[in-house]
């Protein structure tokens, strides 16, 4: 069976980046590569936002298409900023404010009831192709909690205040590699794997 691109229907440079390395070597394309800048995610939940940005890839490219979306859950916060991650400071992406006001909101919350959770829901549409009308689904997530102050360089998003269970190191602290192994975004594409080789015909 000949190949088919994949395409990430991400427009977050941070997780096109994690996407590309634990793919490997299958063959995969960016928005940039069919010249679509951003997807609509209108939706609110993540796996509204998932299907909405694959479904949308899908129609516009013809493609395969796996989009993301998730985020950050923080009890304290009641869940929040959840599906409104990206934009939890106001401006979309705005990586260095969302964090700010993060570490603000839990200014006053002791160590022990600073938990949260990374979620990842992927979903893979390819309306021309044998799913048809359908999409299919996988979830991933990493339980942690929050530090006080930012730690590390690498990731992208919150992982400079995100302590995985069973670390003491920030996301931003931990070598890609084994942030794939601990994340949210590992544990959904895992679960993803099987039926993307399927679709893409690799191996
Ligand atoms: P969206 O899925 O495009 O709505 O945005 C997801 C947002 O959640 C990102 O902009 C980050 O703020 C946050 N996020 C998702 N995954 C990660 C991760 O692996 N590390 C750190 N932050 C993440």
């Amino acid at each position: 069976m000949s190949a088919r691109p994949l395409l990430l229907a991400t427009a977050n440079p941070g997780k096109l980046r994690e996407l590309r390395a634990m793919l490997g070597d299958m063959a995969v394309i960016g928005l940039a590569d069919v010249g679509i800048d951003d997807l609509p995610e209108t939706a609110d939940t993540f796996l509204g936002n998932a299907t909405q940005k694959a479904v949308e890839a899908a129609r516009l490219t013809g493609l395969v298409c796996l989009a993301d979306d998730s985020g950050l859950c923080v009890d304290a916060l009641d869940g929040a900023p959840g599906v409104f991650s990206a934009r939890f400071a106001g401006r979309h992406g705005d990586d260095a404010a969302n964090r700010a006001l993060l570490l603000e909101r839990l200014r006053d919350v002791a160590d022990d009831l600073r938990t949260a959770r990374f979620r990842c829901v992927l979903a893979l549409a390819d309306a021309a192709g044998a799913l048809e009308s359908r999409v299919l689904h996988a979830e991933g997530e990493c339980h942690g909690s929050i530090t006080r102050a930012p730690r590390g360089d690498g990731g992208f998003g919150y992982d400079a205040l995100f302590v995985p269970i069973g670390e003491t190191r920030t996301m931003a602290e931990l070598p890609s590699s084994w942030k794939h192994q601990l994340s949210h975004r590992g544990a959904a594409l895992r679960a993803m794997l099987p039926i993307l080789l399927t679709y893409i015909g690799s191996h």
